[in-house]
Protein backbone atom coordinates (compact mmCIF):
# COMPACT_ATOMS: atom_id res chain seq x y z
CA UNK A 1 0.00 0.00 0.00
CA UNK A 2 1.26 3.52 -0.54
CA UNK A 3 -1.28 5.16 0.90
CA UNK A 4 -0.54 8.05 2.98
CA UNK A 5 -2.73 10.73 4.53
CA UNK A 6 -1.62 13.61 5.46
CA UNK A 7 -3.46 15.67 7.73
CA UNK A 8 -3.93 19.54 6.88
CA UNK A 9 -6.28 21.76 8.32
CA UNK A 10 -7.26 25.92 7.49
CA UNK A 11 -8.49 28.04 9.50
CA UNK A 12 -10.63 29.71 6.52
CA UNK A 13 -12.90 32.37 6.72
CA UNK A 14 -11.29 33.10 3.13
CA UNK A 15 -13.94 34.85 1.51
CA UNK A 16 -14.38 37.24 3.66
CA UNK A 17 -10.36 37.66 3.98
CA UNK A 18 -10.10 37.77 0.01
CA UNK A 19 -13.32 40.02 -0.22
CA UNK A 20 -11.61 42.34 2.13
CA UNK A 21 -8.81 42.93 -0.28
CA UNK A 22 -10.58 44.15 -2.58
CA UNK A 23 -12.31 47.98 -3.10
CA UNK A 24 -15.96 47.31 -1.19
CA UNK A 25 -18.96 48.29 -2.90
CA UNK A 26 -20.52 47.45 -6.23
CA UNK A 27 -17.01 47.81 -8.26
CA UNK A 28 -17.01 46.05 -11.50
CA UNK A 29 -15.17 43.51 -12.25
CA UNK A 30 -12.24 43.28 -14.05
CA UNK A 31 -12.11 43.92 -17.82
CA UNK A 32 -12.79 41.40 -19.82
CA UNK A 33 -9.76 41.43 -22.74
CA UNK A 34 -11.16 42.64 -25.71
CA UNK A 35 -8.50 41.42 -28.13
CA UNK A 36 -9.84 37.72 -29.97
CA UNK A 37 -7.30 35.71 -30.96
CA UNK A 38 -9.07 33.48 -34.49
CA UNK A 39 -9.16 30.14 -34.43
CA UNK A 40 -8.58 28.63 -36.98
CA UNK A 41 -10.41 25.54 -38.64
CA UNK A 42 -7.49 22.72 -37.32
CA UNK A 43 -7.89 24.16 -33.97
CA UNK A 44 -7.35 21.57 -31.47
CA UNK A 45 -8.36 21.63 -27.88
CA UNK A 46 -8.90 19.31 -25.25
CA UNK A 47 -12.84 18.77 -25.25
CA UNK A 48 -13.83 21.49 -22.73
CA UNK A 49 -11.46 23.26 -24.46
CA UNK A 50 -8.50 23.68 -22.48
CA UNK A 51 -5.16 24.34 -23.69
CA UNK A 52 -1.83 23.38 -22.69
CA UNK A 53 -0.86 25.50 -19.48
CA UNK A 54 1.40 28.61 -20.74
CA UNK A 55 5.09 29.13 -19.58
CA UNK A 56 4.32 31.73 -17.13
CA UNK A 57 3.75 29.69 -13.63
CA UNK A 58 2.93 31.66 -10.57
CA UNK A 59 1.85 30.44 -7.34
CA UNK A 60 -1.49 29.51 -6.10
CA UNK A 61 -2.94 31.98 -3.68
CA UNK A 62 -1.80 31.28 0.15
CA UNK A 63 -4.09 30.02 2.41
CA UNK A 64 -2.97 29.41 5.97
CA UNK A 65 -2.39 25.69 6.54
CA UNK A 66 -2.14 25.12 10.83
CA UNK A 67 -2.30 21.42 12.19
CA UNK A 68 -6.31 20.36 13.12
CA UNK A 69 -8.18 19.40 15.72
CA UNK A 70 -10.55 17.02 12.68
CA UNK A 71 -11.25 13.94 15.08
CA UNK A 72 -9.46 11.28 12.58
CA UNK A 73 -11.49 8.41 14.17
CA UNK A 74 -15.00 7.92 12.44
CA UNK A 75 -17.76 7.56 14.92
CA UNK A 76 -18.78 4.34 15.79
CA UNK A 77 -22.73 3.82 15.07
CA UNK A 78 -25.56 2.14 17.69
CA UNK A 79 -26.90 0.71 14.61
CA UNK A 80 -26.99 -2.94 13.54
CA UNK A 81 -27.63 -3.25 9.59
CA UNK A 82 -30.05 -5.83 8.80
CA UNK A 83 -29.33 -8.47 6.20
CA UNK A 84 -29.16 -7.35 2.70
CA UNK A 85 -33.28 -8.32 1.80
CA UNK A 86 -34.20 -5.92 4.58
CA UNK A 87 -36.68 -3.39 3.13
CA UNK A 88 -36.87 -0.94 5.72
CA UNK A 89 -33.24 -0.25 6.92
CA UNK A 90 -32.75 1.64 10.02
CA UNK A 91 -32.05 5.08 9.87
CA UNK A 92 -30.83 6.14 13.18
CA UNK A 93 -30.28 10.11 13.26
CA UNK A 94 -26.44 11.33 13.45
CA UNK A 95 -25.80 14.31 13.44
CA UNK A 96 -25.42 16.24 10.00
CA UNK A 97 -24.60 19.46 8.13
CA UNK A 98 -26.94 18.15 5.15
CA UNK A 99 -30.45 18.97 5.49
CA UNK A 100 -32.41 16.05 7.04
CA UNK A 101 -34.10 13.85 4.72
CA UNK A 102 -37.28 15.28 3.65
CA UNK A 103 -40.48 13.77 3.14
CA UNK A 104 -40.98 14.79 -0.51
CA UNK A 105 -37.67 13.61 -1.58
CA UNK A 106 -37.58 10.43 -2.78
CA UNK A 107 -35.23 8.55 -0.56
CA UNK A 108 -32.07 5.54 -1.99
CA UNK A 109 -31.14 3.17 0.62
CA UNK A 110 -28.49 0.67 -0.59
CA UNK A 111 -27.01 -2.70 0.70
CA UNK A 112 -24.28 -2.82 -1.58
CA UNK A 113 -21.33 -5.71 -1.41
CA UNK A 114 -18.42 -4.49 -4.10
CA UNK A 115 -15.69 -6.92 -5.16
CA UNK A 116 -12.72 -4.72 -5.94
CA UNK A 117 -10.46 -7.68 -7.47
CA UNK A 118 -13.27 -8.58 -9.41
CA UNK A 119 -15.42 -5.81 -10.14
CA UNK A 120 -18.63 -6.77 -9.36
CA UNK A 121 -21.21 -5.04 -7.35
CA UNK A 122 -24.29 -6.65 -5.52
CA UNK A 123 -26.88 -4.02 -4.56
CA UNK A 124 -30.20 -4.29 -2.28
CA UNK A 125 -31.92 -1.00 -3.13
CA UNK A 126 -34.74 0.57 -1.51
CA UNK A 127 -37.00 3.41 -3.04
CA UNK A 128 -39.17 5.44 -1.00
CA UNK A 129 -41.03 7.65 -3.70
CA UNK A 130 -43.82 10.28 -2.48
CA UNK A 131 -46.02 11.32 -5.62
CA UNK A 132 -45.62 15.14 -5.29
CA UNK A 133 -46.45 15.28 -9.26
CA UNK A 134 -50.05 16.51 -8.77
CA UNK A 135 -50.84 13.43 -10.90
CA UNK A 136 -52.18 10.21 -10.41
CA UNK A 137 -49.31 7.72 -11.75
CA UNK A 138 -50.03 4.10 -13.84
CA UNK A 139 -46.45 4.25 -14.70
CA UNK A 140 -42.68 5.26 -12.76
CA UNK A 141 -40.15 5.39 -14.92
CA UNK A 142 -36.53 4.69 -13.88
CA UNK A 143 -33.19 5.31 -15.52
CA UNK A 144 -30.63 2.68 -15.40
CA UNK A 145 -27.56 4.20 -16.45
CA UNK A 146 -25.26 1.02 -15.90
CA UNK A 147 -27.87 -0.84 -19.17
CA UNK A 148 -26.11 1.17 -21.60
CA UNK A 149 -23.08 -1.30 -21.21
CA UNK A 150 -23.71 -4.72 -22.66
CA UNK A 151 -23.53 -7.15 -19.86
CA UNK A 152 -22.70 -4.59 -16.76
CA UNK A 153 -26.61 -4.39 -15.50
CA UNK A 154 -28.48 -7.62 -14.18
CA UNK A 155 -32.15 -7.35 -12.27
CA UNK A 156 -32.72 -9.75 -9.87
CA UNK A 157 -36.23 -9.13 -8.53
CA UNK A 158 -38.15 -5.97 -7.96
CA UNK A 159 -41.52 -5.54 -5.40
CA UNK A 160 -43.44 -3.22 -4.89
CA UNK A 161 -44.48 -2.72 -0.94
CA UNK A 162 -43.81 -6.37 -0.76
CA UNK A 163 -45.26 -7.83 -3.30
CA UNK A 164 -43.20 -8.71 -6.69
CA UNK A 165 -43.72 -7.03 -9.71
CA UNK A 166 -43.77 -8.33 -13.20
CA UNK A 167 -45.47 -6.05 -15.21
CA UNK A 168 -41.90 -4.22 -15.91
CA UNK A 169 -39.33 -3.36 -18.72
CA UNK A 170 -35.90 -2.50 -19.12
CA UNK A 171 -34.48 -1.33 -22.66
CA UNK A 172 -31.32 0.94 -22.54
CA UNK A 173 -31.38 3.26 -20.08
CA UNK A 174 -34.92 3.36 -19.60
CA UNK A 175 -37.19 1.23 -17.36
CA UNK A 176 -40.91 1.29 -17.11
CA UNK A 177 -42.87 -0.28 -14.41
CA UNK A 178 -46.55 -0.50 -14.71
CA UNK A 179 -47.72 -0.02 -11.52
CA UNK A 180 -50.79 -2.48 -10.18
CA UNK A 181 -52.69 -0.21 -8.62
CA UNK A 182 -52.72 3.78 -9.40
CA UNK A 183 -50.16 6.20 -7.36
CA UNK A 184 -52.36 8.99 -5.92
CA UNK A 185 -50.96 12.27 -5.40
CA UNK A 186 -49.61 12.49 -2.21
CA UNK A 187 -49.51 9.13 -1.75
CA UNK A 188 -46.09 7.01 -0.80
CA UNK A 189 -44.93 3.66 -2.24
CA UNK A 190 -41.74 1.63 -1.68
CA UNK A 191 -40.02 -0.13 -4.11
CA UNK A 192 -37.35 -2.77 -3.69
CA UNK A 193 -34.95 -3.73 -6.66
CA UNK A 194 -32.19 -6.19 -6.00
CA UNK A 195 -29.61 -6.03 -8.64
CA UNK A 196 -25.63 -6.80 -9.90
CA UNK A 197 -22.98 -5.48 -11.87
CA UNK A 198 -20.55 -7.06 -13.75
CA UNK A 199 -18.32 -3.28 -13.54
CA UNK A 200 -16.95 -2.82 -17.46
CA UNK A 201 -13.83 -1.05 -18.86
CA UNK A 202 -13.83 2.72 -18.17
CA UNK A 203 -14.34 4.61 -21.58
CA UNK A 204 -11.28 7.28 -21.70
CA UNK A 205 -14.87 10.33 -22.18
CA UNK A 206 -16.37 8.97 -19.04
CA UNK A 207 -15.96 7.66 -15.42
CA UNK A 208 -18.50 4.60 -15.00
CA UNK A 209 -16.31 1.82 -14.42
CA UNK A 210 -12.77 0.13 -14.13
CA UNK A 211 -8.79 1.02 -14.97
CA UNK A 212 -6.07 -1.31 -14.04
CA UNK A 213 -5.49 0.52 -10.64
CA UNK A 214 -9.44 2.45 -10.21
CA UNK A 215 -13.28 1.50 -10.36
CA UNK A 216 -15.22 4.46 -10.67
CA UNK A 217 -18.88 4.10 -9.33
CA UNK A 218 -21.05 6.91 -10.84
CA UNK A 219 -24.17 6.80 -12.64
CA UNK A 220 -24.78 2.91 -11.11
CA UNK A 221 -28.11 2.42 -10.14
CA UNK A 222 -31.72 2.54 -11.30
CA UNK A 223 -33.29 5.88 -10.41
CA UNK A 224 -36.36 7.32 -10.71
CA UNK A 225 -36.25 10.28 -13.24
CA UNK A 226 -38.10 13.33 -12.52
CA UNK A 227 -41.89 14.12 -13.61
CA UNK A 228 -42.78 17.42 -15.30
CA UNK A 229 -46.15 16.46 -16.91
CA UNK A 230 -44.38 13.07 -18.12
CA UNK A 231 -41.04 11.48 -17.27
CA UNK A 232 -38.03 13.25 -17.80
CA UNK A 233 -35.77 10.74 -19.91
CA UNK A 234 -33.49 12.11 -22.45
CA UNK A 235 -31.95 9.95 -25.37
CA UNK A 236 -28.11 10.25 -24.76
CA UNK A 237 -26.02 12.60 -27.28
CA UNK A 238 -22.69 12.77 -28.06
CA UNK A 239 -21.52 15.36 -25.81
CA UNK A 240 -23.36 16.92 -22.94
CA UNK A 241 -24.71 15.44 -20.48
CA UNK A 242 -28.66 14.49 -20.80
CA UNK A 243 -29.67 12.91 -17.36
CA UNK A 244 -31.59 14.87 -15.18
CA UNK A 245 -31.81 14.42 -11.62
CA UNK A 246 -34.41 15.64 -8.66
CA UNK A 247 -32.82 16.33 -5.34
CA UNK A 248 -33.19 12.76 -3.05
CA UNK A 249 -31.93 11.60 -0.25
CA UNK A 250 -29.44 8.90 -0.49
CA UNK A 251 -28.43 6.22 2.48
CA UNK A 252 -25.29 3.64 0.91
CA UNK A 253 -24.15 0.95 2.86
CA UNK A 254 -21.39 -0.63 1.56
CA UNK A 255 -18.90 -4.07 2.23
CA UNK A 256 -15.99 -4.01 0.37
CA UNK A 257 -14.22 -7.17 -0.24
CA UNK A 258 -10.79 -6.26 0.17
CA UNK A 259 -10.23 -3.98 3.22
CA UNK A 260 -7.22 -2.27 1.96
CA UNK A 261 -9.14 -0.52 -0.69
CA UNK A 262 -9.12 2.64 0.00
CA UNK A 263 -12.85 4.23 -1.15
CA UNK A 264 -13.64 7.83 -1.96
CA UNK A 265 -17.71 9.41 -2.03
CA UNK A 266 -20.08 11.31 -2.24
CA UNK A 267 -19.80 11.60 1.67
CA UNK A 268 -18.44 10.89 4.60
CA UNK A 269 -17.71 7.38 5.92
CA UNK A 270 -19.36 6.10 8.78
CA UNK A 271 -17.90 2.86 9.56
CA UNK A 272 -19.72 0.10 11.58
CA UNK A 273 -18.28 -3.45 11.32
CA UNK A 274 -17.82 -4.66 7.80
CA UNK A 275 -20.15 -2.40 6.26
CA UNK A 276 -19.60 1.66 5.56
CA UNK A 277 -22.64 3.72 5.69
CA UNK A 278 -22.43 6.99 4.08
CA UNK A 279 -24.98 9.49 3.99
CA UNK A 280 -25.90 12.41 1.86
CA UNK A 281 -29.46 14.13 1.71
CA UNK A 282 -31.03 16.75 -0.69
CA UNK A 283 -28.51 15.60 -3.49
CA UNK A 284 -28.86 14.66 -7.02
CA UNK A 285 -26.42 11.70 -7.47
CA UNK A 286 -24.42 9.21 -5.11
CA UNK A 287 -20.73 8.40 -6.59
CA UNK A 288 -18.28 6.58 -5.01
CA UNK A 289 -14.67 5.57 -6.41
CA UNK A 290 -12.35 3.10 -5.09
CA UNK A 291 -8.72 2.20 -5.78
CA UNK A 292 -5.91 0.24 -3.80
CA UNK A 293 -3.42 3.02 -4.77
CA UNK A 294 -5.00 6.45 -3.86
CA UNK A 295 -2.81 8.60 -1.92
CA UNK A 296 -5.00 11.50 0.28
CA UNK A 297 -4.41 15.08 1.35
CA UNK A 298 -7.02 16.50 3.29
CA UNK A 299 -8.34 19.40 4.67
CA UNK A 300 -11.33 21.62 5.86
CA UNK A 301 -13.58 24.40 5.36
CA UNK A 302 -15.55 24.91 8.44
CA UNK A 303 -17.53 21.56 9.09
CA UNK A 304 -16.81 20.76 5.59
CA UNK A 305 -14.26 17.59 5.21
CA UNK A 306 -12.31 18.18 1.99
CA UNK A 307 -10.06 15.72 1.07
CA UNK A 308 -7.95 15.12 -2.76
CA UNK A 309 -7.37 11.56 -3.39
CA UNK A 310 -4.65 11.12 -6.46
CA UNK A 311 -1.87 9.02 -7.43
CA UNK A 312 2.11 8.20 -7.26
CA UNK A 313 3.77 11.03 -8.29
CA UNK A 314 1.10 13.26 -8.47
CA UNK A 315 1.73 14.28 -4.85
CA UNK A 316 2.19 18.44 -5.49
CA UNK A 317 -1.02 18.58 -8.11
CA UNK A 318 -2.56 16.72 -5.06
CA UNK A 319 -1.74 19.11 -2.54
CA UNK A 320 -2.59 22.23 -5.18
CA UNK A 321 -5.73 21.22 -5.77
CA UNK A 322 -6.58 20.54 -1.67
CA UNK A 323 -5.34 24.16 -1.39
CA UNK A 324 -7.51 25.57 -4.77
CA UNK A 325 -10.47 23.22 -2.99
CA UNK A 326 -9.93 25.05 0.27
CA UNK A 327 -9.70 28.67 -1.39
CA UNK A 328 -12.81 28.02 -4.07
CA UNK A 329 -15.51 26.08 -1.41
CA UNK A 330 -14.75 29.13 1.22
CA UNK A 331 -15.41 31.73 -1.53
CA UNK A 332 -18.43 29.94 -3.11
CA UNK A 333 -19.75 29.41 0.06
CA UNK A 334 -19.64 33.24 0.58
CA UNK A 335 -20.73 34.43 -2.96
CA UNK A 336 -23.34 31.77 -4.02
CA UNK A 337 -24.92 30.12 -0.73
CA UNK A 338 -23.83 27.67 1.68
CA UNK A 339 -21.63 24.70 0.40
CA UNK A 340 -24.57 22.07 0.26
CA UNK A 341 -22.95 18.76 1.81
CA UNK A 342 -20.64 17.68 4.86
CA UNK A 343 -17.44 16.60 2.68
CA UNK A 344 -15.96 17.22 -0.81
CA UNK A 345 -13.21 14.51 -2.42
CA UNK A 346 -11.41 15.47 -5.66
CA UNK A 347 -10.24 12.68 -7.65
CA UNK A 348 -7.64 11.80 -10.35
CA UNK A 349 -8.61 9.78 -13.13
CA UNK A 350 -8.19 9.12 -17.00
CA UNK A 351 -10.60 11.68 -18.15
CA UNK A 352 -10.31 14.59 -21.08
CA UNK A 353 -11.08 16.64 -18.67
CA UNK A 354 -13.62 16.57 -15.67
CA UNK A 355 -16.78 15.50 -14.07
CA UNK A 356 -18.85 16.47 -11.72
CA UNK A 357 -21.72 14.67 -9.13
CA UNK A 358 -22.67 15.18 -5.65
CA UNK A 359 -19.59 15.68 -2.99
CA UNK A 360 -17.60 14.18 -5.42
CA UNK A 361 -15.81 15.70 -8.58
CA UNK A 362 -12.99 13.44 -10.91
CA UNK A 363 -10.33 15.68 -12.87
CA UNK A 364 -8.11 14.11 -15.56
CA UNK A 365 -4.83 12.90 -14.88
CA UNK A 366 -3.25 14.90 -17.52
CA UNK A 367 -4.08 17.84 -15.86
CA UNK A 368 -2.15 16.16 -12.71
CA UNK A 369 0.58 15.53 -15.22
CA UNK A 370 1.14 18.93 -16.76
CA UNK A 371 0.79 20.82 -13.74
CA UNK A 372 3.51 22.90 -12.48
CA UNK A 373 2.54 24.54 -8.80
CA UNK A 374 0.48 27.19 -10.32
CA UNK A 375 -3.27 28.29 -10.26
CA UNK A 376 -2.13 29.32 -13.74
CA UNK A 377 -3.32 25.79 -15.04
CA UNK A 378 -6.13 23.54 -15.90
CA UNK A 379 -5.80 21.47 -12.81
CA UNK A 380 -6.74 24.45 -11.25
CA UNK A 381 -9.42 26.29 -13.19
CA UNK A 382 -10.72 23.31 -14.53
CA UNK A 383 -10.84 22.15 -10.55
CA UNK A 384 -12.63 24.82 -9.36
CA UNK A 385 -14.91 24.83 -12.57
CA UNK A 386 -15.74 21.22 -11.35
CA UNK A 387 -16.19 21.82 -7.54
CA UNK A 388 -18.84 24.89 -8.35
CA UNK A 389 -20.86 22.50 -9.53
CA UNK A 390 -21.68 21.83 -6.12
CA UNK A 391 -24.05 24.79 -6.17
CA UNK A 392 -24.74 24.57 -9.90
CA UNK A 393 -25.71 21.00 -10.50
CA UNK A 394 -25.96 19.56 -7.06
CA UNK A 395 -27.56 22.54 -4.68
CA UNK A 396 -29.51 24.19 -7.94
CA UNK A 397 -30.62 21.32 -10.45
CA UNK A 398 -31.39 22.14 -14.07
CA UNK A 399 -32.32 19.84 -17.32
CA UNK A 400 -28.49 19.42 -18.22
CA UNK A 401 -29.48 18.16 -21.79
CA UNK A 402 -32.40 20.93 -22.59
CA UNK A 403 -30.78 23.95 -20.41
CA UNK A 404 -27.36 23.27 -20.06
CA UNK A 405 -26.38 26.65 -19.66
CA UNK A 406 -27.54 26.89 -16.65
CA UNK A 407 -24.90 24.60 -14.75
CA UNK A 408 -22.19 24.84 -17.22
CA UNK A 409 -21.96 28.57 -17.87
CA UNK A 410 -22.31 29.24 -14.35
CA UNK A 411 -19.56 27.04 -13.52
CA UNK A 412 -17.62 28.31 -16.36
CA UNK A 413 -17.72 31.77 -14.52
CA UNK A 414 -17.62 30.61 -11.47
CA UNK A 415 -13.69 30.15 -12.49
CA UNK A 416 -13.80 33.58 -12.99
CA UNK A 417 -15.10 34.29 -9.69
CA UNK A 418 -12.46 32.21 -8.31
CA UNK A 419 -9.51 34.20 -9.72
CA UNK A 420 -11.00 37.61 -9.62
CA UNK A 421 -11.34 36.75 -6.04
CA UNK A 422 -7.98 34.87 -5.05
CA UNK A 423 -6.27 35.84 -7.85
CA UNK A 424 -6.52 38.99 -9.93
CA UNK A 425 -3.51 39.65 -11.61
CA UNK A 426 -4.65 36.30 -13.30
CA UNK A 427 -8.33 37.26 -14.42
CA UNK A 428 -7.05 38.89 -17.90
CA UNK A 429 -5.04 35.18 -18.66
CA UNK A 430 -8.45 33.06 -17.76
CA UNK A 431 -10.86 34.97 -20.07
CA UNK A 432 -8.19 34.89 -22.90
CA UNK A 433 -7.24 31.13 -22.15
CA UNK A 434 -10.61 29.85 -21.60
CA UNK A 435 -12.58 31.60 -23.21
CA UNK A 436 -11.86 34.26 -25.98
CA UNK A 437 -9.11 32.16 -27.57
CA UNK A 438 -12.27 30.14 -29.17
CA UNK A 439 -14.15 33.44 -30.48
CA UNK A 440 -17.70 32.46 -28.32
CA UNK A 441 -20.86 32.38 -29.82
CA UNK A 442 -24.39 30.93 -30.12
CA UNK A 443 -27.39 30.92 -28.43
CA UNK A 444 -26.52 30.44 -24.61
CA UNK A 445 -30.26 28.77 -24.12
CA UNK A 446 -30.25 26.31 -26.24
CA UNK A 447 -30.11 22.28 -25.67
CA UNK A 448 -27.06 19.88 -26.12
CA UNK A 449 -29.58 18.92 -29.20
CA UNK A 450 -28.87 22.12 -31.02
CA UNK A 451 -25.55 21.61 -31.64
CA UNK A 452 -24.14 19.04 -34.11
CA UNK A 453 -20.27 19.39 -32.63
CA UNK A 454 -18.56 19.98 -29.36
CA UNK A 455 -16.87 22.99 -30.54
CA UNK A 456 -20.52 24.86 -31.11
CA UNK A 457 -21.83 23.36 -28.19
CA UNK A 458 -18.98 24.49 -25.60
CA UNK A 459 -18.66 27.93 -27.83
CA UNK A 460 -22.33 28.63 -27.04
CA UNK A 461 -22.97 27.34 -23.65
CA UNK A 462 -19.83 27.52 -21.69
CA UNK A 463 -18.35 30.38 -23.12
CA UNK A 464 -20.64 32.74 -24.37
CA UNK A 465 -22.74 32.01 -21.41
CA UNK A 466 -19.56 33.14 -19.34
CA UNK A 467 -19.57 36.14 -21.94
CA UNK A 468 -23.48 36.74 -20.59
CA UNK A 469 -22.79 36.21 -16.69
CA UNK A 470 -19.32 39.09 -17.26
CA UNK A 471 -21.69 41.40 -19.32
CA UNK A 472 -24.44 41.15 -16.19
CA UNK A 473 -22.23 41.50 -13.33
CA UNK A 474 -20.75 44.56 -15.07
CA UNK A 475 -24.09 45.73 -15.85
CA UNK A 476 -25.26 44.73 -12.20
CA UNK A 477 -22.02 45.15 -10.36
CA UNK A 478 -20.41 42.64 -8.00
CA UNK A 479 -22.62 43.56 -4.76
CA UNK A 480 -25.92 42.91 -6.26
CA UNK A 481 -24.66 40.46 -8.81
CA UNK A 482 -23.51 38.13 -6.19
CA UNK A 483 -26.47 39.17 -4.03
CA UNK A 484 -28.96 38.32 -7.08
CA UNK A 485 -26.65 34.77 -7.17
CA UNK A 486 -27.25 33.98 -3.61
CA UNK A 487 -30.92 34.83 -4.17
CA UNK A 488 -31.43 32.23 -7.08
CA UNK A 489 -29.71 29.79 -4.90
CA UNK A 490 -31.62 30.03 -2.00
CA UNK A 491 -35.02 29.95 -4.10
CA UNK A 492 -34.03 26.92 -6.04
CA UNK A 493 -32.00 24.86 -3.49
CA UNK A 494 -32.41 21.24 -4.03
CA UNK A 495 -34.66 22.02 -6.53
CA UNK A 496 -34.52 22.61 -10.48
CA UNK A 497 -34.40 25.70 -11.95
CA UNK A 498 -35.24 26.27 -15.69
CA UNK A 499 -34.19 29.89 -17.91
CA UNK A 500 -37.59 31.56 -17.37
CA UNK A 501 -36.80 30.43 -13.30
CA UNK A 502 -33.09 32.15 -13.83
CA UNK A 503 -34.38 35.14 -15.81
CA UNK A 504 -37.60 35.75 -13.16
CA UNK A 505 -35.36 36.08 -10.14
CA UNK A 506 -32.85 38.37 -12.11
CA UNK A 507 -35.40 40.83 -13.07
CA UNK A 508 -36.68 41.06 -9.28
CA UNK A 509 -33.23 41.30 -8.51
CA UNK A 510 -32.02 43.65 -10.97
CA UNK A 511 -32.17 47.71 -10.19
CA UNK A 512 -30.76 47.88 -13.68
CA UNK A 513 -32.67 47.10 -16.88
CA UNK A 514 -31.03 44.04 -18.43
CA UNK A 515 -33.35 43.56 -21.13
CA UNK A 516 -30.62 43.71 -23.90
CA UNK A 517 -28.58 41.04 -22.37
CA UNK A 518 -31.27 38.73 -22.32
CA UNK A 519 -32.11 39.85 -26.01
CA UNK A 520 -28.42 39.10 -27.07
CA UNK A 521 -27.69 36.09 -25.63
CA UNK A 522 -30.89 34.47 -25.40
CA UNK A 523 -33.13 33.03 -28.53
CA UNK A 524 -36.42 32.42 -26.08
CA UNK A 525 -38.64 35.08 -24.68
CA UNK A 526 -38.68 35.00 -20.84
ZN1 LIG B 1 -19.06 21.68 -16.11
Amino acid sequence: MQSHSRLIACIVMLASILACSLPAGAVTPAPRPITLVTVGPDATSTPTPFQPAAAVDLPLPTVTLVPTEIPTDLPTLTFTPPPPTATEPAMPEQPTASPPPSGDRTQYIFYAEFDYANRTLGADETIRYFNSTGQPLTEIILAVPPNLWDGAFFLNSLSQDGNPLSNYSVTGERMSIILPQTLEPGAATTFSLSFSLSIPPKRYEGTFGYLGYQVNLTDWYPFIVPYDGSWVLHNQWSFGEHLVYDSADFEVNLKVSDPTVIIAASAPAEVNGEWTRYRIYGARTFAFTASDRYLVSESAVGAVLIRTYYFSGFEGAGDGLLRAAVSAVGLFDAKFGPYPYDSLSVVQTDVPDGQEFDGLVFLGTKFYAEYGGSAKSNLISIGVHEMSHQWWFGLVGSDQAMEPWLDEALATYSENTFYYYTNPRLVDWWWGFRVNYFGPSGWVDSSIYDHGTFRSYVNAIYLNGANFLYDLNTRMGDDDFYSFLRDYVSRYSRRRATTYDFVTTLRQDARVDVSDLIQAYFQGSY
